[in-house]
C-alpha cells in the first residue's frame, strides 16, 4: 500500500531504493560484494573466526579461578552455546553464499535479524538474552576485523538502498561516509544537527524529523527520498516512480550545469570578489574542497578526528591530520576550530554528566577544563602552521575571561615549542567563533583581540531563539530570518568593518543559495559551506549587484514583521 511520511529535508536531491532498517552492526561493518571464485574462501573465513572466539571462550575457562562464582561458569556456558548454534555460526555462511557479500557483513545482517526477533519477545527473561547474543556476535565481529578479507572499494548494491533509522548521532554519521548509500531517513533530528551537516556533506539525499518512519517501513521496502520537500513514499505505484524519476534526472541535470561555473572567478556583477571557502570534517574532504575550487577551508571541524575510537589521538597523529589538509590546500588559507566537542558531539571518554549539554561544558569551555587536551591540539596545529597559511578558530566564546585564558594556552603553546626547538610557525592568526548571543553583542570587546570572527550561524540562532538544533519537535521554530538572528548578523558584520576585521559565515546559512544575496546586502563577503553547494552559492553571487542589495537587506533588517520579511526575501531574491 503506498503511503507518504513528511519531514525535513536536510539534503535536496531525489533517491529510489530500497529500505535498509539502521543497526550500529551495519555501519561499522563494511559491505562488499564477493567475486564467485572468492565465496569459498570468505566461508572459510567466517569459519575460522567462530573458531577464534571457540579458543578464546576455551582459555576463559581454564583460567576461571578456583573460588570463581558458579554463575561465571554458566555464563561462559550459554556463550558457549549460543556461538554453537547455527543461528550464528551457520545463518551467516548461508548468506555470503546467498547474497555473496563479505562475512562482516552478513554476521552484522543475521545479528540485526536476530535482534529484531528478540525485540518481539514477551518473556522477559528471554528478551533478557538478546545482550549475550550480541557479545556473543561482537566477539565474532572483531575476530573478523583482526583478519579482514580482499575487500574492493565500495559496495555495488548500497547504491540502490535508502538507510531509515530511528535516529543517527554524529559519529554514526562518520561510519555512514564509508558506505555508498542513496539516502537517508530518520524520525528524529533538525535541520542544522550535526546529523544533517554531515548528510549534507554526503551530497546524498535526506529526509529527517519523519517522526515515525523506522516503525512503520519494512527491511526491503521501495522508497522514494526527496530531499527537497522532505517527503518520503513508501512502495510507490508506477505513476508515482515515474514522475520522481524524472525529478531525479532534472536534478542531476542542473548539477551537471552548475559544474560548468567551477572555473568562472566568484565576483558580483558590479566587480566586488566574495570569498567562497569550505567547511570539512575529515581530512579526506578537503579533495572536495579542490575539486570545487574552493578559495580554501573556511571551517575544519577538528573534533571528527576523536570519534569512533577508544583513545585520543596523539599530537603527532594530529600534526598529520593538519598537515595533510594545509598542504594539499597548498597555500590557500586553512582555518581549524579547536575541539567543538560536547552537546550532540559526545565521545565515551567525555564522560561529563550534564543536564543540558548544549548549554554545559562544550567546545572551549571543555578545552578550558582540559588544558592539556587543549595544549596538544594547538602544538599540533602550530607544527602544521610551517607548511601552509594555518589558522586557529576558538569555537563558542561567550565570555572576554574565556578568550584571554585560551590566548594564553596558545602562548603557552608556542613557548614549549621553542623550548624543544621542534618545527613550528610563529606567525599564526586566531579568530573566534561568534555563535553565542553574547559574543555577537559584545563583538567590539572581541574584535580587537582577534585577528578575525566566524559567525556559526547554526548555534547563534539555536541560543538566540532557544530551539535545540537537534530537536525534531522543535525544528519548524527554527528560523534563519528571525529579527533578532538578522540584527546579531549584521552586528558582526559592522563591528568586524569598523575594527578591519575580516568576518565570515560558516554556518549552515552561507551554504543556502536561498540566503546568499541576503547575505551579500547585509555585508557578507566571505562564505564558507559544505563543498557541495559552493557552485548553487556561486551562481548566486554571480548574478548579484550588490549596490542593490545592499537597499533591499537594509529594509529586510528593519521589519519585524515574518510577512513582511518573506517579502522582502522574494525581492532580494528577484
Ligand atoms: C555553527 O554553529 O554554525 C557552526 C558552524 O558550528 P557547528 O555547526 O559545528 O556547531
Ligand atoms: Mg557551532
Amino acid at each position: 500500500m503506498t503511503f507518504s511520511l513528511h519531514g525535513i529535508g536536510v539534503s535536496g536531491g531525489y533517491a529510489i531504493g530500497r529500505a535498509q532498517l539502521y543497526s550500529h552492526d551495519r555501519l561499522e561493518a563494511p559491505h562488499y560484494q564477493l567475486r564467485r571464485d572468492d565465496v569459498k574462501a570468505e566461508v572459510v573465513r567466517f569459519d575460522a573466526a567462530v573458531e577464534v572466539v571457540r579458543g578464546e571462550f576455551d582459555l576463559l575457562d581454564q583460567h576461571l579461578p578456583d573460588n570463581a562464582p558458579a554463575e561465571l561458569s554458566a555464563f561462559l556456558n550459554v556463550h558457549r552455546l549460543i556461538l554453537n548454534d547455527a543461528m550464528l555460526s551457520e545463518a551467516p555462511k548461508q548468506l555470503i553464499r546467498e547474497q555473496r557479500c563479505n562475512a562482516e557483513w552478513a554476521l552484522a545482517e543475521q545479528t540485526q535479524a536476530l535482534m529484531d526477533q528478540f525485540a518481539a519477545i514477551e518473556d522477559e527473561y528471554l528478551r533478557e538474552r538478546k545482550n549475550d547474543v550480541r557479545q556473543v556476535a561482537d566477539r565474532i565481529m572483531k575476530a573478523l576485523m583482526g583478519h579482514p578479507g580482499i575487500a574492493p572499494t565500495k559496495s555495488v548494491s548500497e547504491e540502490e538502498r535508502v538507510l531509515v533509522a530511528h535516529d543517527l548521532s554524529p559519529s554514526d554519521m562518520v561510519l555512514f561516509k564509508r558506505h555508498n548509500y542513496a539516502a537517508f531517513i530518520t524520525d528524529l533530528g533538525g535541520a542544522t544537527s550535526h546529523t544533517a551537516i554531515l548528510a549534507r556533506s554526503l551530497n546524498i539525499p535526506a529526509v529527517m524529523a519523519l517522526h515515525n518512519a523506522r516503525a512503520l517501513i519494512r527491511e526491503g521496502e521501495w522508497l522514494v527520498v526527496d530531499g527537497v520537500d522532505g517527503v518520503v513514499i513508501v512502495d510507490p505505484d508506477p505513476s508515482i516512480l515515474d514522475e520522481y524519476r524524472l525529478r531525479q534526472s532534472q536534478w542531476r541535470l542542473e548539477q551537471q550545469k552548475l559544474k560548468r561555473l567551477k572555473s568562472s572567478a566568484s565576483a558580483t556583477l558590479d566587480g566586488i570578489p566574495v570569498e567562497l571557502l569550505a567547511n570539512i570534517d575529515m581530512p579526506q574532504d578537503v579533495d572536495e574542497a579542490l575539486e570545487e575550487n574552493a578559495a580554501g577551508i573556511g571551517l575544519f571541524r577538528s573534533e571528527f578526528l576523536f570519534m569512533n575510537r577508544g583513545d585520543i589521538p596523539s599530537e603527532d597523529e594530529q600534526f598529520e591530520a593538519y598537515r595533510h589538509v594545509v598542504q594539499a590546500m597548498a597555500g590557500r588559507p586553512v582555518v581549524i576550530r579547536t575541539l567543538d566537542l560536547g552537546a550532540d558531539k559526545a565521545l565515551p571518554w567525555l564522560n561529563k554528566e550534564s543536564t543540558n549539554p548544549a548549554l554545559g561544558l562544550r567546545a572551549i569551555r571543555l578545552c578550558l577544563s582540559e588544558p592539556q587536551l587543549f595544549l596538544t591540539q594547538v602544538r599540533a596545529l602550530l607544527r602544521a602552521g610551517q607548511y601552509g597559511q594555518v589558522r586557529i578558530l576558538l569555537p563558542m566564546l561567550a565570555s572576554l575571561n574565556e578568550l584571554e585564558q585560551a590566548l594564553t594556552l596558545i602562548r603557552a603553546a608556542r613557548h614549549s615549542l621553542a623550548m624543544e626547538d621542534s618545527g613550528f610557525t610563529t606567525d599564526i592568526q586566531v579568530g573566534g567563533m561568534i555563535e553565542v548571543p553574547a559574543a555577537a553583542l559584545a563583538a567590539e570587546w572581541f574584535a580587537p583581540r582577534l585577528d578575525f570572527l566566524s559567525i556559526g550561524t547554526n548555534d547563534l540562532i539555536q541560543y538566540t531563539l532557544a530551539i535545540d538544533r537537534s530537536d525534531d519537535s522543535v525544528a519548524h521554530l527554527y528560523d534563519p530570518l528571525h529579527p533578532a538572528v538578522i540584527k546579531l548578523i549584521r552586528h558582526t558584520l559592522s563591528t568586524g568593518r569598523r575594527f578591519r576585521k575580516p568576518v565570515s559565515v560558516c554556518g549552515e546559512m552561507a551554504g543556502d543559495p536561498r540566503l546568499t544575496r541576503l547575505l551579500l546586502g547585509l555585508g557578507l563577503r566571505s562564505f564558507s559551506m559544505h563543498p557541495a553547494h559552493l557552485l548553487a552559492v556561486k551562481q548566486q553571487v554571480l548574478r548579484s549587484q550588490i549596490g542593490e542589495l545592499e537597499a533591499l537587506a537594509n529594509r529586510l533588517a528593519r521589519t519585524g514583521s515574518p510577512e513582511k520579511i518573506q517579502t522582502c526575501l522574494a525581492r532580494i531574491n528577484a
